[in-house]
């Protein structure tokens, strides 16, 4: 009878066994295959403006060096392949660190208005640009606190409101708004009129690296990892992100975030 219970405690041990190693080889593969598929996107998305920028190089080379205004206008080019390369690369960083960091956020209260108004006076140039006004929807009187990782909210404030810019309409508006939910939540949310997204992209566009439109003439393309980062660091705060858009009307992406205990700090 014993030897019978212990040759079922040891099936179930060397099943149990099978499994878990059937799972970690499971686990491995998923790894590996999105480990060779992270790594063929950065490849491509390198590839574009390195070329670019050979393009530049070799043109020069070829003797555009000799006239002046086109030597300065190949280098100036060439440059914003440089520049879109650093931002891949800082993006690229970004991306890593919270993924192999994982949930390590450091939260602070802080007003989340004055924040907002930080990013809108970083952003102001680029918005001039293309003439897009960055605006509250309201006049906010007082401070509204509360309580997450203020860099990470920083950057996810920059991505959004870059991003109504680079999809904006030329004289458009990107509004910020920050409201009271049920409970102890607040939503903020970043409403722009410009080109918008088809509702079949909505599940898509937190991807890392997908991009609705995918001709790549686009002038002002980014890293493609700007919503992903956003999606990861709400999501490191336990908190909700959502995405409603119109084609050729506007989007408006929104967030939670937690409020303050004490609200009067
Ligand atoms: P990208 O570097 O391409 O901007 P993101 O991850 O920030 O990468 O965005 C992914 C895609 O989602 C964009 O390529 C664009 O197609 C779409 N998108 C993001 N924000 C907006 C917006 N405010 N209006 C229209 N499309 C947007």
């Amino acid at each position: 009878r014993t030897v019978t219970t212990d040759m079922r405690t040891l099936t179930d041990e060397i099943e149990k066994f099978a499994k878990d190693k059937k799972i970690e080889i499971d686990t491995l593969k998923i790894r590996e295959e999105y480990r060779k598929d992270f790594l063929g996107n950065v490849s491509h998305e390198l590839k574009t403006p390195l070329f670019t920028v050979q393009g530049y190089v070799l043109t020069l080379l070829d003797g555009a060096m000799e006239d002046k205004v086109l030597r300065k206008k190949y280098l100036q080019r060439a440059n914003k392949g440089v520049e879109r390369l650093i931002y891949i690369v800082q993006d690229l960083d970004l991306i890593t660190k919270l993924e192999t960091e994982g949930q390590r956020m450091n939260f602070e209260d802080f007003d989340v208005l004055e924040l907002v108004r930080n990013v809108f006076e970083l952003l102001e140039m680029k918005a001039a640009r293309k003439d897009i006004i960055l605006t509250f929807d309201r006049e906010y009187k007082k401070p509204i606190y509360v309580r997450a990782d203020r860099e990470k909210i920083q950057q996810v404030i920059t991505n959004l409101l870059v991003n109504s810019i680079k999809y904006g309409e030329r004289n458009g508006t990107t509004e910020v708004s920050v409201e009271n939910l049920i409970k102890n939540k607040v939503i903020v949310r970043v409403t722009d009129n410009g080109e918008g997204i088809s509702e079949q992209h909505f599940g898509r566009i937190f991807e890392r690296f997908y991009r609705v439109d995918k001709s790549g003439s686009r002038t002002e393309g980014g890293s493609g990892l700007g919503l992903a980062i956003v999606k990861h660091i709400i999501e490191a705060h336990d908190e909700k992100i959502y995405v409603e858009s119109v084609r050729d009307a506007g989007s408006e992406f929104s967030f939670t975030l937690e409020k303050s205990h004490h609200t009067t700090a």
